[in-house]
Formats: structure tokens, C-alpha cells, sequence
């Protein structure tokens, strides 16, 4: 067997976090003035608030500057067609586009000069790469190809070296069609998309755990990160699963776990993390949940200077036993969209999923319905009774009340129903109803 190198880039990689802070300011610094100069829009918000690039003079003074977010995008991009007035380079660099559909219709465009987007796909290879992917690997793309930021990663995994297998998002009989026939050792779905295709492949008489698929990455949905989701996948593929994080504004995955699936190294060398308590806009500890705000440090096609994600996340700098330095997500807990109000508590879909899963008088399907009684918002959980379930419907409906009061703090009403009645989406689980 060939030995392989175990860095893709050791140098960046295994940086000490005081030289990459060092090289993350200088890039910073490069960033502020390029903005500056080059975005009427950066220059406009800079000058409002009465700050400018020379400013910058450790990461402390990041905190200084504004945010921007998704709505700020879309705005900017419909009062200054095409690509709006944040871009950085003269269209004739560009290369490459994706695009996020958004709740408006409207899909905003993220540009990559060509330089961008090497970055971007040697980044991806190295994420790969730090998950175990090598070139001896048949790697199968199972993400949409459509204007989505995460397709064209299959070319970091072909710039590895892997053999790459760009199927896309394609019927799961074809999928499992082409498991079959070319054997790929690694592929890439959402969480919800491995469970379907692998209960789908059981409903075909297929053991999942009898195909070559030996890793599955995944991302989209805060279930690579939870324990009991994971674990159920892998069982059922009899795979490793490796949860990835990416953001349609900057590249196809940001961040992603080491062979030791012990949190998601970001690249720190190309996207400046931030986690914020998302009503103050005060650092919060490490280890403590907050919003996500994200700078990029490279890009320069259509810079983010301190894009506020929307996501709910906490972090570590502990070093990481593969000697990687570069901080890790402990995971993404969810979506301020999605968060939910009950009684006070905060709550995440993500956390009902892990008591949910973690039963195996259920079948791991679920959803929050979300209604109002009194001026108060009140959840009721939907979940499925595994088929062969024969005993007390209301024992187990306490059951999963206990487990809440717990785990997330609060009591919800508990809705029992038969295995399969649950809508089951393919892609994207869709997991809250506000009735409200
Ligand atoms: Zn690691």
C-alpha cells in the first residue's frame, strides 16, 4: 500500500495559533483596504460609522466594524444589478457563480475570480483530505449541481486525486444503481438524504452495510453533529459519517472533521470566525453558544466582511490529536430562524432530534408543530411508533416528555402516529410548522 503524506498542506495546517493570528491580521488588513477602495457599498458603511481601514490594527478591532447579512446581499444586488456593489474585482476576472434561492425567490449570486476558486477547491481537497480521502478513493457526488456552491467540490475531491463519480442529485434508484455497479468508498448527501437512501435501499432488499460506502460527508442540517443521528447512519451504512459546514457566500464547505470527528476544523487561513450572543453583538466564551459571523479573508471576487450567519454555533482552540491547530465547531446547533420560544427556553429542532433518536421505540422521524393557546406558543412533537411497537402508546408519549424536561427543559405535548405517515422530504428535512 502507498504510504501517503499525512497533511494535505502541513505548513498552514499545523500553524501555532499565534503565528496564524499573525497571518490572519495581515490578511485582514489586506482585506479592509481592498473594500475600501473597491466597494462604493463597504466604503458607504465604513464612513457611517465613522471607521476606517487603518483602524484595524489587531483582530480585537474587527468588533468595530459593521455586519453585513443576507438580506444586505440581495438589497445590494437588486438597487446594483448585476452582482451588486460589494464586488471587488472587474467582472472580465470572474469565473465562476453559484447562487442561493432564498425565502424571496430571488437567487443572489456569489461570484469566484479565478483565483477565488482555486482556493476554493484546493481548501476542499484539503478538507477531504484531513477526513481521510485519498487517492486511491472512489469518491461519488451526490449534491445538486444547480447553481449550488457545493457542486463543484466534486473537483477538489478529483484535485486529491480520488476517482470522482459526478452523479448529482439523481433518483435513489439510480444512486444505489451506481453504489452497485462502480463501488465508490465515499460520498456526500445531506443527513436526512443518507438516512432515506439507506432505508430505501433496505425496502429494495439492499443491506446498505454490504455496499462499498465506507465514508459519507455530510452537511446542510445540524444532524452530522448529533450523536444519535450519526451514529444511526453509520450503523446503517456501516460507514463513518463526517459532518461538513459550508455557506452558499463563501465556499461549498468551510469547515469539516478530522478523522477524529471530534468538531469541525475550520480554515482559518481563508474565513475569520466570529460567535457573537446574537442580541448584544458581545463575544461570548469559547464553548458557549452564539451566532456565527464570518469574514473572509481571500476572496476577493465579493469579499464578507463580518457576515452575520444566522447559525447557532460554539467553538474550540483546543489542539486537536491530529495536530491540526485550526479552531473547531463543536457543532451546529441550529438556526436563529428555526429557534423556538417556549416558555421562555430556547429551543432547536436539533435538540429534540437527539432525544427523539436516541429512543428505539421510534423510528427517528419527527417534527415540531408550533401553535398558540393564550398568547403562548405551545409544541406538540410529532413522532413515529417503530412498526413492531406493542406497548402503551401513553407510557411512551411520558416517556419522551422526561427525556425533553432534561435534555432541552421543557415539557412539549408528545403526538404518537404510525411508522411511515410522517412526510418524509428527501434533501432538506423540513422540521418545524408554525401554525401561529
Ligand atoms: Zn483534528
Amino acid at each position: 500500500m502507498t504510504e501517503y503524506r499525512k497533511y494535505w498542506d502541513e505548513e498552514i495546517e499545523t500553524m501555532s495559533r499565534g503565528k496564524l493570528k499573525e497571518y490572519q491580521l495581515s490578511l485582514l488588513k489586506n482585506m479592509m483596504e481592498l473594500t475600501y477602495n473597491k466597494s462604493p457599498y463597504y466604503r458607504q458603511a465604513f464612513d457611517e460609522k465613522g471607521i476606517k481601514p487603518q483602524d484595524l490594527q489587531g483582530l480585537e478591532d474587527l468588533k468595530k466594524f459593521p455586519t453585513v447579512n443576507k438580506k444586505v446581499l440581495r438589497d445590494r444586488q437588486q438597487a446594483v444589478p448585476d452582482f451588486g456593489d460589494m464586488i471587488c474585482a472587474p467582472e472580465s476576472d470572474f469565473v465562476f457563480l453559484s447562487a442561493s434561492s432564498g425565502s424571496t425567490g430571488v437567487p443572489t449570486a456569489s461570484p469566484f475570480t479565478s483565483q477565488d476558486f482555486d482556493d476554493f477547491q484546493d481548501f476542499q481537497a484539503r478538507l477531504f483530505w484531513s477526513s481521510g480521502m485519498r487517492p486511491t478513493d472512489r469518491y461519488c457526488h451526490a449534491l445538486n449541481f444547480t447553481l449550488f456552491v457545493g457542486g463543484p467540490d466534486v473537483i477538489g475531491a478529483m484535485k486529491l486525486g480520488a476517482l470522482t463519480i459526478w452523479a448529482g442529485t439523481i433518483p435513489s434508484e439510480r444512486l444505489l444503481a451506481i453504489f452497485k455497479t462502480w463501488k465508490p468508498t465515499v460520498t456526500w448527501t445531506t443527513p436526512s438524504y443518507a438516512w432515506f437512501l439507506g432505508e430505501s435501499a433496505k425496502e429494495n432488499g439492499i443491506n446498505p452495510a454490504d455496499l462499498s460506502i465506507r465514508k459519507i460527508f455530510v452537511a446542510g442540517e445540524p444532524g452530522g453533529s448529533i450523536p444519535e443521528t450519526k451514529q444511526a447512519i453509520e450503523a446503517l451504512w456501516n460507514a463513518d459519517v463526517y459532518d461538513y459546514y459550508g455557506l452558499s457566500d463563501i465556499f461549498g464547505a468551510c469547515a469539516g472533521q478530522c478523522e477524529y470527528k471530534q468538531g469541525l476544523h475550520w480554515a482559518e487561513d481563508h474565513i475569520l470566525v466570529e460567535v457573537v450572543d446574537p442580541d448584544t453583538g458581545e463575544e461570548v466564551p469559547e464553548g458557549e453558544r452564539g451566532e456565527m459571523i464570518l469574514t473572509s479573508l481571500k476572496k476577493v471576487a465579493r469579499p464578507l466582511i463580518r457576515f452575520r450567519t444566522g447559525d447557532i454555533v460554539s467553538y474550540t482552540t483546543e489542539p486537536c490529536a491530529c495536530g491540526r491547530t485550526h479552531m473547531r465547531l463543536n457543532g451546529i446547533h441550529g438556526r436563529l430562524d428555526d429557534m423556538l420560544i417556549i416558555k421562555g427556553v430556547n429551543v432547536f429542532p436539533s435538540d429534540i432530534e437527539t432525544v427523539v433518536r436516541q429512543n428505539d421505540k421510534l423510528t427517528g422521524e419527527y417534527l415540531c408543530v408550533v401553535t398558540e393557546e393564550r398568547h403562548m406558543a405551545v409544541l406538540t412533537v410529532e413522532v413515529e411508533k417503530n412498526k413492531d411497537f406493542q406497548g402503551d402508546v401513553d407510557a411512551l408519549a411520558k416517556e419522551i416528555q422526561t427525556d425533553c424536561q432534561k435534555l432541552v427543559g421543557i415539557r412539549p405535548r408528545i403526538s404518537i402516529r404510525e411508522a411511515g405517515s410522517l412526510p418524509r422530504e428527501t434533501h432538506k428535512a423540513k422540521r418545524v410548522v408554525d401554525k401561529r
